[in-house]
Protein backbone atom coordinates (compact mmCIF):
# COMPACT_ATOMS: atom_id res chain seq x y z
CA UNK A 1 0.00 0.00 0.00
CA UNK A 2 2.29 2.33 0.85
CA UNK A 3 4.72 1.59 -1.95
CA UNK A 4 1.93 1.84 -4.42
CA UNK A 5 1.41 5.34 -3.33
CA UNK A 6 5.44 6.15 -3.42
CA UNK A 7 5.13 5.31 -7.14
CA UNK A 8 2.17 7.58 -7.79
CA UNK A 9 3.82 10.06 -5.66
CA UNK A 10 7.11 9.55 -7.46
CA UNK A 11 5.15 9.23 -10.88
CA UNK A 12 3.08 12.89 -10.46
CA UNK A 13 6.92 14.54 -9.75
CA UNK A 14 7.97 12.97 -13.05
CA UNK A 15 5.78 13.78 -15.40
CA UNK A 16 2.27 14.70 -16.12
CA UNK A 17 -0.48 12.26 -16.55
CA UNK A 18 -2.61 12.49 -19.76
CA UNK A 19 -1.67 14.16 -22.95
CA UNK A 20 2.52 14.11 -23.25
CA UNK A 21 3.23 17.59 -23.50
CA UNK A 22 6.78 18.46 -23.05
CA UNK A 23 8.98 22.09 -22.38
CA UNK A 24 9.19 22.50 -26.19
CA UNK A 25 5.32 22.30 -26.64
CA UNK A 26 4.32 24.24 -23.82
CA UNK A 27 6.63 26.89 -24.32
CA UNK A 28 5.75 27.21 -28.14
CA UNK A 29 1.73 27.31 -26.86
CA UNK A 30 2.12 28.95 -23.91
CA UNK A 31 1.69 32.61 -25.80
CA UNK A 32 -2.17 31.48 -27.37
CA UNK A 33 -3.00 29.70 -23.65
CA UNK A 34 -2.75 32.48 -21.80
CA UNK A 35 -4.53 34.57 -24.52
CA UNK A 36 -7.21 32.59 -23.85
CA UNK A 37 -6.78 31.83 -19.97
CA UNK A 38 -7.33 36.11 -20.30
CA UNK A 39 -10.16 36.11 -22.77
CA UNK A 40 -11.93 33.96 -20.34
CA UNK A 41 -12.00 31.26 -23.18
CA UNK A 42 -11.88 27.56 -22.20
CA UNK A 43 -7.67 26.86 -22.45
CA UNK A 44 -7.57 23.16 -21.21
CA UNK A 45 -9.78 22.47 -23.64
CA UNK A 46 -7.86 24.49 -27.11
CA UNK A 47 -4.29 22.80 -25.13
CA UNK A 48 -5.49 19.68 -23.65
CA UNK A 49 -2.13 18.75 -21.20
CA UNK A 50 -1.10 22.09 -20.60
CA UNK A 51 -2.05 22.55 -17.48
CA UNK A 52 -0.99 19.29 -16.28
CA UNK A 53 2.18 19.60 -17.73
CA UNK A 54 2.23 23.43 -15.75
CA UNK A 55 1.56 21.50 -12.37
CA UNK A 56 4.10 19.11 -12.78
CA UNK A 57 7.15 21.59 -14.24
CA UNK A 58 8.05 24.48 -12.40
CA UNK A 59 10.27 25.89 -14.92
CA UNK A 60 7.48 26.15 -17.38
CA UNK A 61 4.84 27.25 -14.13
CA UNK A 62 7.11 30.13 -13.77
CA UNK A 63 7.44 31.18 -17.49
CA UNK A 64 3.78 30.93 -17.52
CA UNK A 65 2.89 32.76 -14.04
CA UNK A 66 5.16 35.85 -15.73
CA UNK A 67 3.84 35.70 -19.28
CA UNK A 68 0.19 35.63 -17.16
CA UNK A 69 1.50 39.11 -15.53
CA UNK A 70 3.06 40.52 -18.43
CA UNK A 71 -0.14 40.29 -20.53
CA UNK A 72 -2.61 41.11 -17.72
CA UNK A 73 -0.83 44.17 -17.23
CA UNK A 74 -0.94 45.47 -20.82
ZN1 LIG B 1 8.15 22.25 -18.87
Amino acid sequence: MEHANLNRALGRLLGPEGPEIGCDVCFEELDRYVDLELAGKDADAAIPGLRAHLAGCPACREEHDSLYALVAGE
